[in-house]
């Protein structure tokens, strides 16, 4: 049997339950299909310490607000889930949890796609991945050189310190995952080594707001796609609202003892082979730095808008820090390291999810005009373990007629065969 639903969507984060709002109040009729746990991302790939990184004022989804006594503050991880379940009970979002797409394919000359998952088929006209953008978390090649006695984790799995072994850290990558897990290991009193890359620095609060109240005020929080296209995007703003939120200050970092280094070039015989390019990483997060302050100075200048004057000290940091003098090799055992840290570096959902990237969005006029090729075939379905036949057989039995396109319901999904 296979059940016919207008519109699939794949992932019960917040883009699939944003999208089921709006397919709702259109009287869209639609499912979505969620593998784990509503917000799973939120619930076991995130650690314990990390709180929002956005002011809680800001916290809202389409038809649907965060209520808080404290919109300065930032929401812990957990609260994030909660706002996600409530936002799913407040627009009555026909989720499915506990159901994993295993593949989607596109049967020629019919406007329509079988979707399998594990615990049974579709057919649905419209197809929507919103798994979020990658899917497979992935160590680098040089994890593969590192001492075996090293423990290593990817920071989706890395939890507190108390679950690495005692000794000194290696954190790989000064994004805003490395800083919040070098800053939450050394709170616990560990050693940090940090491994510098590219960054992008800001200030928490700037003029008397949050800077994301500026960038919102701004209209760089309303930027699409192709109006910043992947290619001209610089790295993702270095911001915490761990402990209530604070500037992350790599200068600080080190005048604190945490030991900067830079790129992370090779691993050979328990040592680490650096690149000499700190001095030149910490100019280039000071710059943007100075560059978010002075648009918003130019914003305030240009408006006329009443704020709080420039701090020329917080407004121009570049250049402002000593020359941090960093090794160009470290011998991990010497050093006492006992324990790697890897940047959130994943692989694209084609590369082990099972459910193919290529054919993982499309549109009625996708599949009614020229329909993408299959990119899997029904063996990926007997990867579900279910002992009836594939789904595409039991498709196959149906007849092939001309495409049906569903029209907007308001209800709920049908099965095949019944009365329509
Ligand atoms: C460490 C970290 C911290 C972050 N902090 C913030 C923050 O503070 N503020 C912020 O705005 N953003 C933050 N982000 C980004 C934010 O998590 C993502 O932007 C957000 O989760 C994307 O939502 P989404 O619905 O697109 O995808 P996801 O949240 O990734 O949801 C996708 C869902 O699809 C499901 N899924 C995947 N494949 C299948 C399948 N084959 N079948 C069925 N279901 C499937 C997954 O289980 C998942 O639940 C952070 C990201 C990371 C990594």
């Amino acid at each position: 049997m296979v059940e016919a639903v207008e519109t699939v969507v794949v992932g019960g984060g917040q883009a699939g339950l944003a999208l089921s709002y709006h397919l709702g109040r259109l009287g869209r009729e639609h499912v979505v299909l969620e593998r784990q746990r509503l917000a799973e991302r939120w619930r076991s790939e995130r650690w314990d310490s990390l709180a929002f990184q956005f002011p809680s004022w800001s916290i809202r989804l389409p038809g649907h607000a965060y209520e808080t006594d404290d919109p300065e503050g930032f929401a812990p991880r957990d609260e994030v889930v909660r706002f996600l379940e409530r936002y799913r009970e407040v627009i009555r979002a026909p989720v499915r949890t506990g159901v994993r797409v295993l593949t989607v394919t596109a049967r020629p000359g019919r406007a329509r796609f079988l979707v399998e998952t594990d615990g049974g088929c579709l057919e649905t006209a419209n197809v929507v991945a919103a798994t979020g953008p990658y899917q497979a978390p992935v160590l680098p090649a040089a994890a593969a050189a590192m001492p075996s006695t090293l423990f290593q984790v990817h920071s989706s799995r890395y939890r507190n310190p108390g679950a690495l072994p005692p000794g000194a850290v290696l954190v790989v990558g000064s994004g805003a995952s490395g800083c919040q897990i070098a800053e939450d290991l050394v709170a616990a009193g560990r050693h940090v080594y940090l491994s510098v890359g590219r960054h992008a620095r800001m200030p928490r609060r700037y003029r008397g707001h949050d800077i994301f109240w500026w960038l919102d005020l701004i209209g760089r929080l309303d930027q699409t796609v192709d109006d910043r296209p992947p290619s001209k995007r610089g790295p993702n703003p270095l911001v915490t609202g761990a402990g209530g939120g604070h500037d992350i200050d790599l200068r600080r970092y080190a005048a604190d003892g945490m030991v900067l280094l830079g790129h992370l070039r090779g691993v050979h015989s328990g040592k680490l082979a650096l690149a000499p390019d700190l001095d030149a990483e910490l100019a280039r997060g000071d710059e943007a730095f100075a560059a978010v302050t002075a648009m918003v100075d130019e914003h305030v200048l240009k408006t006329g808008l009443d704020a709080l004057p420039a701090d020329p000290i917080r407004a121009a940091p570049a250049g402002r820090g000593p020359r941090i003098d960093a090794p160009h090799e470290l011998d991990l055992a010497a050093a006492g390291v006992t324990s790697v840290v890897w940047p959130p570096a994943i692989a694209p959902t084609s590369a082990g999810s099972g459910f193919p990237s290529s054919t993982s969005a499309a549109s009625p006029s996708t599949a009614a005009g020229s329909p993408p090729a299959p990119a899997s075939t029904s063996s990926a379905c007997r990867g579900s373990g279910s002992s009836s036949p594939p789904c595409s057989a039991a498709w196959a039995r149906t007849p092939n007629t001309s495409p049906r396109i569903s029209r907007p319901r308001a209800r709920g999904p049908r099965r095949l065969g019944s009365a329509s």
